[in-house]
């Protein structure tokens, strides 16, 4: 059984203080919500305070960041390492988001850096794969997708793959209040499925936790965790709100 995981991206939202007070507004939302894994990527520089309120809650939600740079130190100007980000006690890394992928021109060999380097350093990444709205109408869609799974994963070998999460984000989806349909969104988590055990083994593709992300809400969750290779959320505009974000981790199954 897969456990269901909700995780907020905050991107370039919320101040220290804002974000102080969404996470413990949050946090007295969702104590008793166990059976879900709940995650919130604030922006970095957000991260430490949120981390030490996350600490005194003492409850289940868990830290993520929204990108990493692949080496432990040295002169990368204005970057952030993993081992940065273990020590604040961040658990999860978003990487290959489609903003970074189209805005900051992220190569899928960098990414595939940036899974090592997140996984050498003992924390998870979410990647984040998806296809633009020119490539779904052209039927690309899988294409792309196969693509940055072959290219991104490349390096990684099946116990590291096991570790990992990944979320299909259809880019045309993010931040526009269009929803992929639930049956659409089954459709390619059931592909990413079926390229995992392609690419490594039908035991790994059972176990990985897929997600689906794109204009997610309070009143679409439900219909989207129904469907069966659907393992959870990763919500953008609706985690800024501690009301919403409760309501999509609190979803009915
Ligand atoms: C995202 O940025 O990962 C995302 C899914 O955003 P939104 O929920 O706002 O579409």
């Amino acid at each position: 059984m897969r456990k269901a995981i909700i995780a907020g991206n905050w991107k370039m939202h919320k101040n220290n203080q804002e974000a102080v007070d969404l996470v413990r507004d949050l946090a007295e939302r969702v104590k008793d919500l166990e059976v879900r894994e709940i995650i919130v990527c604030p922006p970095f520089t957000a991260l430490s305070d949120v981390s030490h309120v996350l600490e005194e809650a003492g409850g289940d939600i868990k830290l993520g960041a929204q990108n990493v740079y692949p080496e432990p130190q040295g002169a990368f100007t204005g970057e952030i390492s993993p081992l940065m980000l273990k020590a604040i006690a961040v658990d999860y890394v978003i990487v290959g988001h489609s903003e970074r992928r189209e805005i900051m021109e992220e190569s899928d060999g960098l990414i595939a850096r940036k899974l090592r380097a997140v996984l050498d350093a003992g924390m998870v990444p979410i990647l984040c794969v998806g296809e633009t709205l020119e490539e779904r109408e052209k039927g690309e869609a899988r294409r792309k997708v196969e693509g940055q799974l072959q290219a991104d994963l490349a390096p990684l070998s099946e116990d590291e793959l096991a570790e990992m999460v990944i979320a299909y984000e259809p880019i045309w989806a993010i931040g526009t209040g269009k929803t992929a349909l639930p049956q659409d969104a089954q459709d390619m988590t059931s592909f990413i499925r079926g390229q995992i055990a392609d690419l490594y083994s039908d035991a790994v593709a059972e176990d990985i936790r897929i997600l689906y992300g794109g204009s997610v809400k309070p009143g679409n969750i439900s219909e989207l965790m129904d469907m069966d290779d659907v393992d959870g959320a990763l919500v953008g505009g609706a985690s800024l709100k501690a009301e919403d974000f409760a309501a999509i981790v609190s979803f009915q199954a």
